[in-house]
């Protein structure tokens, strides 16, 4: 993620082209907001088009939840999702029980020094500049 390479291959940069580097979503399953996808936070990292396209044939997640595809021109870092600890009665780092819904909300950079015991996991970038795009028309110029 930090580097923008393919999440599959890894050895690939991800697929980027004028209208920005290549993510893959899935809608929101409550209201979606009428600006979506522009400001969506993600800790999928990009992907090659070659990996794209069989993501949108085997991920599970993708099929059940129909994949869509998003060139963002500014996917900027934005913080990191993990698990936040408290202070335990020997002092030592006690992990925080949270509710499923404040379990996947990213921590922001501008907010880690109100959480100084947070175990990042992974990455979080805000896309901005977004645009949502055809990836099988984007495969099929890729190859002429
Ligand atoms: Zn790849």
């Amino acid at each position: 993620m930090q580097g923008l390479r393919c999440q599959v291959c890894i050895v690939s940069p991800a697929s980027r082209t004028a209208s920005g580097y290549l993510f893959l979503a899935t809608r929101p399953r409550d209201a979606t907001p009428p600006d979506w996808p522009e400001g969506v936070l993600t800790w999928q990292p990009p992907l090659c088009l070659d990996c794209a396209a069989t993501a949108v044939e085997r991920c599970p997640h993708l099929l059940k939840h129909g994949a869509v595809a998003i060139r963002a021109r500014v996917p900027r870092l934005y913080g990191v999702v993990g698990t936040l600890y408290t202070t335990g009665a020997d002092l030592r780092p006690v992990p925080v029980v949270v509710s499923d819904e404040a379990k996947d909300v990213p921590l922001p950079y501008k907010d880690h020094l109100l959480r100084p015991w947070f175990l990042a996991s992974q990455l979080v970038r805000e896309l901005r500049g977004v645009s949502v795009v055809d990836l099988e028309r984007e495969i099929a110029t890729a190859r002429l």
